[in-house]
């Protein structure tokens, strides 16, 4: 055991790659401090003491969806109470509403469900209708499930719904639906959505065209460590091929509502432990992200010491994980966000989407 550790390390202090086999042993390996300390290297690293949050608002276009995946709280049937569906006029009103409320936002980020009779251009019009008011903010819109979505109700191949997307003023794309890329999990969990070389694809496709994106993992469920494992790897093996990725966010499942819900939510432990082992494992990545809405702010706060360097954003009006149970706030304010990250001893960093500084919070100065 102290061998292996022995391996690991030197691998880390000389740059060197990490192996499945070694990715499998530090998830399997209780000793946390260590692992994070690990983590907290390549961090330092990668971007010294600075940590990056951006000032967002998240749009949730619609709940209802065809696919009824069994992970998610969110999606609903039409007629189910909760269901709802924004007109074009109604998302740009909120837009309006942000951009009103707080005029430093920089970014929208808008995901939806699967609506079973919304044509794409419903999506594509509002992009571009939000885009023509607003062209300097940033639209992160639409993750690989829906895009593979789009093409198929609109039968167009995904590289042409793309293009019209871009055209209509489409910035990047978050990296939500990639779940666990493993067939065996994804039949469990989301039969009916894009399998996980369908989002691979989408993904090569945007990068390719120079649309950039996220990564996501959702673990916690029915997956084996092993497959965690090679999640990361296969996400490490689009972005040696890519470079397209911008920041890798590993999300905790949460049960609540879903139709897993016998499923025990993770501890503390094993969020950090898979936080600190996704920054070593994906070296090629920039960023790694705590995404607080589904960690809880105190966890988020103490994954900065375990290589995390990256707190996503202000947000503002989360209802996809709230919906399955999140007890955290539907968003935070500037000011909480600096404070805390300021307590950890690193600089916040405000951003925008593409990871450029907006403010660098470098000395007492408050937002
Ligand atoms: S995870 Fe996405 S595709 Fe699946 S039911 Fe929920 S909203 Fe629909």
């Amino acid at each position: 055991m102290e061998d292996k550790w022995t391996v690991i390390e030197q691998k880390v202090n000389s740059g060197e790659r990490l192996t499945r086999e070694d990715g499998l042993f530090l998830l399997k390996c209780n000793d946390l401090l260590r692992i994070g300390a690990l983590a907290r290297l390549v961090k330092q690293r990668k971007s010294g003491n600075e940590v990056y949050f951006n000032v967002n608002r998240h749009i949730n276009l619609t709940n209802i969806c065809v696919a009824r995946c069994n992970l998610c709280a969110f999606g609903c049937d039409a007629d189910a109470a909760p269901a709802y569906v924004m007109e074009p006029e109604k998302a740009l009103d909120i837009a309006c509403q942000a951009v009103k409320d707080t005029p430093e936002m920089t970014e929208l980020h808008i995901v939806s469900a699967l609506h079973p009779d919304k044509p794409f251009e419903y999506y594509a019009d509002i992009i571009s209708r939000i885009h023509q008011e607003f062209p300097e903010l940033h639209l992160k819109a639409f993750t690989a499930v829906e895009i593979a979505h789009f093409a198929k109700i609109a039968k167009l191949s995904i590289r042409e719904v793309l293009t019209i997307l871009k055209e209509a003023g489409l910035g990047s794309m978050p990296g939500g639906g990639a779940e666990i890329l493993n067939d065996r999990v994804r039949q469990i969990l989301c039969p009916n959505k894009a399998s996980a070389a369908e989002w691979l694809e989408v993904v090569r496709t945007a990068h390719q065209m120079g649309i950039r994106s996220n990564a996501t993992m959702l673990y916690g469920h029915v997956e084996t460590h092993e497959e965690r494992i090679d999640h990361l790897l296969t996400l490490r093996e689009l972005q040696d091929e890519t470079g397209g990725f911008q920041a890798f966010i590993p999300f905790p499942f949460h049960p609540d509502n879903t139709g897993l819900s016998e499923i025990k939510r993770t501890t503390a432990w094993e969020d950090l432990k898979m936080l600190a082992v996704s920054r070593l494992m994906l070296d090629n990545f920039d960023h790694v992200k705590a995404f607080w809405i589904m960690l809880t702010v105190p966890i988020a706060q103490v994954s900065l010491g375990f290589g995390i360097d990256d707190l996503d954003g202000t947000v503002v009006e989360e209802k996809i994980l709230h919906a399955a149970g999140a007890k955290t706030a539907v968003g935070i304010s500037k000011q909480d966000i600096i404070a805390f990250i300021r307590e950890t001893g690193n600089v916040p960093v405000e951003r925008d989407t593409l990871y450029r500084k907006v403010r660098v919070y470098d000395g007492s100065e408050t937002p």
